[in-house]
């Protein structure tokens, strides 16, 4: 289960990935439409959050977008916005479900399983890129077959990339899938990162490299192998 949270309150986000791991559940946050969009792209996730209120628009506006990609996609409105009008409207909208801040946490997980996505009826794929596998519901990594440990950051920068294996990863994006909201980043954090990935990758013998596109972002692939 890996659930998308479109939300622009810090408190909100965190408190909501944190309290989705406590159930053993996948989430990530984008703060914006846009990035909304980018993350939609690969239909790895199982159920989305959307809060209505974003800086740049109303998230409903993002419903069409998400039916076009999964008309199943369960889709449950957070907001601030309470009258029966702008309820209604959620809902004819497409949303599965309306829940209104502040809500229980427990509320929210009994609405999920009202919508009946449980968890372990997801079936979420893997990526295998050369003899490097990515396993999205147990975020986890293979190369040939045997697992290799990363820390926690390297192994969220390559999560982000094997979601997008040979496209570009724009840099922003993958800042905020991997710092999320928590921290402030330095400007070289994130390569950083990238530079400690690669090293990891070459001594396992991943036959995969990070390419960069300047001033735009990163793009993994398979190696050129050397006959
Ligand atoms: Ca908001």
């Amino acid at each position: 289960m890996r659930v998308l949270i479109v939300e622009d309150e810090p408190e909100m986000a965190s408190a909501l990935i944190k309290a989705f791991e406590k159930e053993g559940m996948l989430a990530e946050s984008v703060s914006s439409l846009t990035m909304a969009k980018a993350a939609l792209q690969d239909d790895l996730h199982s159920l989305i959050l959307l809060d209505r209120q974003l800086p740049d628009g109303d998230g409903a506006s993002l419903v069409p977008f998400i039916r076009k990609i999964n008309a199943d996609l369960p889709i449950i409105f957070l907001t601030g916005r309470s009258s029966i009008t702008e309820r209604i409207e959620g809902l004819d909208l497409g949303a599965d479900d309306y829940l209104n801040k502040p809500f229980a946490f427990e509320e929210l997980m009994a609405r999920i399983r009202a919508i009946g996505r449980r968890p372990a009826t997801v079936n979420i794929p893997k990526v295998t890129i050369a003899n490097l596998t990515f396993d999205f519901s147990h975020r986890n990594v293979q190369v040939d077959g045997i697992p290799l440990i990363l820390p926690r950051r390297q192994l969220l920068v390559l999560e982000a990339l094997c979601t997008r294996v040979r496209r570009t990863v724009m840099r922003e994006w993958l800042i905020e899938r991997v710092y999320g909201f928590d921290e402030d980043i330095q400007s070289n954090s994130l390569d950083s990162h990238i530079s400690r990935l690669r090293r990891s990758l070459e001594i396992s013998q991943a036959r995969v490299t990070i390419h960069v596109i300047r001033g735009v972002g990163y793009l993994l692939k398979e190696s050129y192998e050397s006959v």
